[in-house]
């Protein structure tokens, strides 16, 4: 049954080949959050996951992690932050920079968002390289948080990710290539 519910998110995402570049399969989320059935599959599975595990911080990655971040927390009870590109958040910041194919991007949390006694969740739709993760849950231990986990949507295994991030569990959901 929950893999009937797998079936039907994975069925959902598109895949464009040569985007945004030449040798990029882009898997588009755009499509399953179309399918109201489907989009819904995705936050109970994680919901169902998290919902007892004393989770207070859903950290989502911009931009596409927010779309998921954000119902999950609010399912659970948990404070919900904004991993933001630079020079988005208004107030004072911490900033995590790691490296692309082709040059370096970074991320930024608020600086009093997260209490040293928070659990915390990281939440995107993908994970490839595991870089952005990586930096993501810098950004949290940084603030004395501790990462329970990190879950995406999406998996590319050929990339490696998992092995970026520290031995920190990443529960996934479907697998691509
Ligand atoms: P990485 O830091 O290499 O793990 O890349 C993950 C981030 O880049 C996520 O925020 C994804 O949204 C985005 N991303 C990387 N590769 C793809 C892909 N093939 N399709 C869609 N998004 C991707």
């Amino acid at each position: 049954e929950k893999d009937a519910r797998i079936e039907a998110i994975a069925s959902s995402i598109r895949v464009v080949p040569n985007f945004p570049k030449p040798g990029i399969m882009f898997q588009d989320i755009t499509t399953l959050l179309l399918n109201p059935k489907a989009f819904r599959n995705v936050v109970e599975l994680f919901v169902n996951r998290y919902i007892d595990k004393g989770i207070t911080v859903v950290a989502g990655v911009e931009a596409r992690g927010f779309i998921f971040a954000a119902p999950i927390a609010l399912a659970i009870g948990a404070k919900f932050i904004p991993l933001r590109k630079p020079r988005k958040l208004p107030g004072e910041v911490i900033s995590e920079k790691y490296d692309l194919e082709y040059g370096t991007d970074c991320l930024e949390m608020h600086v009093g968002a997260v209490q040293p006694e928070d659990r915390a969740l990281v939440v995107d739709d993908l994970i490839a390289t595991g870089g952005t993760l990586c930096a993501a849950m810098n950004l949290l231990e940084r603030a004395g948080a501790e990462v329970v986990e990190c879950a995406c949507v999406i998996e590319l295994p050929e990339l490696k990710g998992r092995e970026r991030l520290n031995g920190k569990p990443l529960h996934i959901l479907v697998e691509s290539r």
